[in-house]
């Protein structure tokens, strides 16, 4: 749970592609790895901090970070730490 990942001027992972709303109005990132493998597809919580366990297909990542999102109430506090 304690992995950095870059993040650009808006705030969101460096190679998202996907963004979903969890339930407490906090976003979840879908992301491909730069100079990655069609295998290198992650999901971070920007609400809790919780990310994929390892890096895999986009269908498989996609469909983790949306059930993640349909389930997470968390807001990040204080804000401007995201
Ligand atoms: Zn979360």
């Amino acid at each position: 749970m304690n992995r950095e990942f870059a993040k650009d001027a808006t705030g969101v992972p460096v190679g998202t592609v996907a963004l979903f709303l969890n339930l407490g109005s906090a976003l979840v990132a879908l992301l491909h790895n730069t100079g990655g493998t069609p295998a290198d597809y992650e999901w971070l919580c920007l609400g809790c901090g919780a990310h994929s366990f390892s890096p895999t297909h986009r269908p498989t990542a996609r469909n983790s970070a949306n059930e993640h999102a349909a389930a997470c109430r968390a807001l990040p506090w204080p804000p401007h730490q995201h």
